[in-house]
């Protein structure tokens, strides 16, 4: 018997929210090594269809809130195929009736949440022949490796692989081309540089004739060439304050020491001459102050001097 190609059991995708052999510290007391199915979360009501054509083997269905199985699969049906057995549970309704012949994607029932169950969701499994009831899983395999749908073993047929193949084509052509264009790029640039380096020789010959080392690096050239500029330019800027400070004081001097400037004095000299004159000058006016004022030395202990 070959392994068995079934449809999912509901049309649409679902997520799945707990896969084979997960979590066996809870499935533990139900003798299991783990989850031994597929959960996928759905809002109860959803329609349920036939994996595979097959017959209604069990059928387990009571009216109320917890179903049939309260501590475990609530209510649910087991179809029996010629390959082994699919089961659903958790269900809310079941549409079908022990014996009944089945086809594959016929309606069978409606999802639910009864039994041991955290929210709403299907639980699907699968025995394939051939199977034994004692290996841990109950008998039961993943069906992730016999489901055909959407995310699972999808088909890759001839359409589909030229589609995947073009795609796969067109990103090669682009990659060529991003590449193409960036060496393109790349050269322009390169082009570039040179010209704005041939250009500065160019300025340095022009303005540094003959000082020019064969195999000079033309950008550290402007560079130093920048440098002795602007050292040349603040050098003539310091030269010119100091003649506005020198025209300044000749000025001052002439005002206060008219016709006493000899020819060709050095203002900032004479200025300075100018200003020790009138410091000795107020220092003799307050001494002589301070003498008018003094008492006769033999009435007092203080002498000035
Ligand atoms: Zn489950």
């Amino acid at each position: 018997m070959t392994a068995p190609r079934v449809r999912l059991p509901f049309e649409g995708t679902f997520r799945m929210t707990q896969g084979f052999a997960e979590r066996p510290e809870v499935y533990k007391r139900y003798g299991l090594l783990g989850h031994n199915g597929i959960d996928w979360g759905m809002k109860v009501g959803t329609p349920i269809l036939a994996v595979a054509d097959g017959k209604v083997a069990e059928v387990k269905f009571k009216d109320d809130a917890k179903g049939w199985d309260a501590d475990g699969y609530g209510n649910y049906l087991k179809l029996e195929h010629a390959w082994g057995e699919s089961l659903y549970a958790h269900l809310s309704r079941i549409d079908v009736a022990e014996g009944d012949a089945v086809k594959e994607g016929d309606p069978i029932g409606l999802s639910g949440n009864t039994g041991f169950s955290s929210g709403p969701h299907l639980h699907f499994g699968m025995r394939v022949k051939p199977f034994n009831r004692n290996d841990g899983w109950s008998g039961y395999t993943n069906p992730v490796w016999f489901l055909v749908g959407p995310g699972f073993n999808e088909a890759v047929d001839g359409a589909r692989l030229a589609e995947l193949t073009r795609r796969a084509e067109e990103a090669e052509k682009a990659l060529a081309d991003a590449q193409a264009a960036f060496r393109f790029q790349r050269q322009e640039l390169l082009a570039q540089a040179e010209l704005y380096r041939e250009q500065i020789m160019a300025l340095l010959r022009r303005y540094v004739p003959g000082q020019l080392p064969p195999n000079a690096d033309p950008f550290v050239m402007v560079e130093t060439l920048l440098q002795r500029e602007a050292a040349q330019f603040r050098h003539q800027e310091l030269v010119a304050q100091v003649a506005l400070w020198r025209e300044k004081a000749t000025e001052l001097v002439r005002r206060y020491i008219p016709g006493q400037l000899p020819p060709n004095a050095d203002p900032l000299v004479a200025l300075e001459a100018l200003l020790q004159q009138w410091s000795e000058d107020l220092k003799r006016a307050r001494l002589a102050q301070l003498a008018a004022f003094a008492p006769p030395p033999s009435s007092s202990a203080v002498v000035y001097q």
